[in-house]
């Protein structure tokens, strides 16, 4: 009997896959813009797109325009050859990043490894580290991937916990501390790099005090230490900028960029830094089959031309300002803390009102995906093409659930 109702997806989806993710109950069948429908015809609005990799929402007319051109013409080479969408792509994005050489990947975490080796090499080759000892210093509370020397770095138990043993070479610091940071560019001459999410994301939409990229800015530069802004969640007018960086006028040695910059079709992700820094690698030292392929490449040259307008950082930056002030504005006993930036938002629950997950299953009963992250923190993230209308009527949503909390 084949699959026709939500239950019957579900079930198979339980059945057959492995039980890494624990999916909100709803099975998407289609989207347009900022709205999904599920396989029973009842419509959502998407307030988490794909933890951003939908910025520009579902189906975006001229980046799926981009994607039939490019798909019936060459869809796939490997870099055993070049391609004609390749060059003029890394173009496009170092010009984006005012930025010398760009190194395509496919997802965020591919990037993430993909900057820290570059930093280890560049540590060894221009800054004289002696070899096996350079370090990175790395945030608490970060979220920069899955990959085995990634949670090597995580403090979330979740995610490391059974999956030792680790990378060695990362120090910690708590994030948005300058001062822990400088101590230790002081005390270590083998620190190469420093990698920060300039707002960090997965840990609940943490803004940094005003001032502290900047900072971190100097003394990356003062120490010779390359500063890496993983913005794969943060890039790509998220925050109302381009980059979240820009909102403090700094440029970091490395940019990490994916998900927004694959359009929402596909994984597409890159390095961007100074010739001096991806100088280092040669051929053979780092490459992937997918990295750079035509169809990617085509879909990010897109979305470049559709950042390069500036239109949905202002929309992010104007529909943004709007959220938050409704979410603060509401006054509601459950929660604890609304703080964000651009079209992001991080609601962070008082332990009083219960896990924010239940939050978020009634939410998508009345229409509405969010997702929580951790415990108590709900994450809205809506596409920044959503209309002003279809804003207000998921937050009515939101805050009308949330009004009704019971506190224990
Ligand atoms: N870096 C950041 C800041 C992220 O938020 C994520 C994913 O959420 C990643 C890296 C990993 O990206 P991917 O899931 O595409 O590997």
């Amino acid at each position: 009997m084949s699959a026709t109702t939500s239950s019957d997806f579900g079930a198979l989806e339980h059945e057959w896959g492995a039980r890494n993710y624990h999916p909100l109950p709803v099975v998407v069948a289609s989207g347009q813009g900022a709205w999904v429908t599920d396989v029973e015809g009842k419509r959502y609005l998407d307030f988490l797109s794909a933890y951003s990799a939908l910025n520009f929402g579902h189906r975006h007319p001229g980046i799926v325009a981009a994607a039939h051109k490019q798909l019936d013409t060459l869809s796939l080479t490997s870099r055993a050859t070049m391609n004609d969408q390749l060059g003029p792509f890394l173009r496009d994005l170092c010009a984006l990043c005012d930025m010398d050489l760009a190194l395509p990947m496919n997802t965020g975490a591919e990037a993430v490894e993909t900057s820290l080796k570059t930093a280890r090499k560049w540590g060894y080759d221009i800054k004289g580290v002696p070899d096996g000892q350079a370090k990175i210093v790395v945030c608490e509370n970060n979220f920069h991937g899955r990959t085995t020397t990634i949670i090597s770095f995580s403090g979330d138990p979740s995610a490391r916990d059974g999956f030792g043993p680790f990378t060695p070479g990362f120090i910690t610091v708590p994030f948005g501390d300058a001062t822990a940071l400088e101590a230790l560019f002081v005390s270590d001459p083998t620190i190469v790099g420093f990698l920060v999410e300039p707002v960090q994301g997965e840990a609940g939409v943490i803004v940094p005090p005003t001032g502290y990229l900047r900072r971190v800015r100097e003394l990356c530069t003062q120490h010779g230490v390359l500063m890496i802004a993983d913005e794969i969640q943060s890039g790509f007018g998220r925050t109302g900028a381009t980059f979240a960086c820009d909102h403090e006028g700094v440029r970091p040695d490395i940019y990490c960029l994916g998900k927004a910059l694959g359009g929402g079709i596909m994984p597409v992700s890159a390095v961007v830094s100074h010739a001096e820094v991806l100088g280092v690698l040669t051929p053979g030292t780092h490459g992937s089959t997918f990295g750079g392929n035509p169809l990617a490449c085509a879909i990010g040259r897109e979305v470049l031309r559709i950042m390069a307008t500036g239109e949905l950082q202002e929309r992010s930056r104007a529909l943004g300002k709007h959220m938050l002030a409704r979410l603060r504005d509401a006054g509601l006993p459950a929660i604890e803390e609304a703080r964000g930036i651009g079209l992001w938002a991080g609601v962070q629950l008082f332990a009083e009102a219960g896990p924010a997950r239940g939050y978020c299953e009634q939410m998508v009963g009345r229409g509405v995906i969010v997702k929580d992250t951790h415990a108590t923190t709900l994450r809205l993230a809506p596409p920044l093409v959503i209309e002003a209308a279809d804003l207000d009527l998921a937050l009515d949503t939101v805050l009308d659930v949330l009004s009704q909390a019971k506190m224990v």
